[in-house]
């Protein structure tokens, strides 16, 4: 299976700007933010997407749901964030390994396109 795009990052394969990493995930500015504050929450596993996670990644996501919070609090989003997962083509997904969108600093809309 060929690397996707965060996996050549992770690797140091293509530049990209770390904000934060630990032993299971690391943590990008969005390169088109939708939101003063952007950030994805990339887990080191090459899971495509959350349809394809399976029981043994419970705590993995887990993981990145707990630092998408703790990110926000270091953040100050203390107005609110919006944490987004898109699945697949209808949903969005635009990078077939798993990332959680984390988005603050601006009342967000809702529904979502
Ligand atoms: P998806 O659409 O799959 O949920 O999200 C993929 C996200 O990756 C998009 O928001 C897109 O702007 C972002 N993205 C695409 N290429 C790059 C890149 O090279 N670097 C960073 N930091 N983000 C990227």
């Amino acid at each position: 299976m060929s690397k996707t795009l965060f996996q050549k990052i992770m690797d140091g394969e293509i530049p990209g700007q770390i904000e934060y990493e630990d032993d299971q995930c690391i943590v990008l500015r969005d390169i088109n933010p939708q939101a003063p504050t952007h950030l994805l929450i990339i887990p080191r596993k090459p899971i495509p997407r959350v349809g394809e996670a399976t029981e043994e990644d419970q705590s993995t996501l887990g993981h990145l749901l707990l630092k998408a919070g703790e990110l926000a609090r270091k953040l100050n989003l203390e107005n609110g964030f919006r944490i987004v997962i898109n699945n697949g083509s209808d949903g969005g997904e635009t990078v077939p390994h798993l990332h959680v969108h984390l988005l603050g600093g601006r009342a967000l809309g809702w529904p979502p396109g």
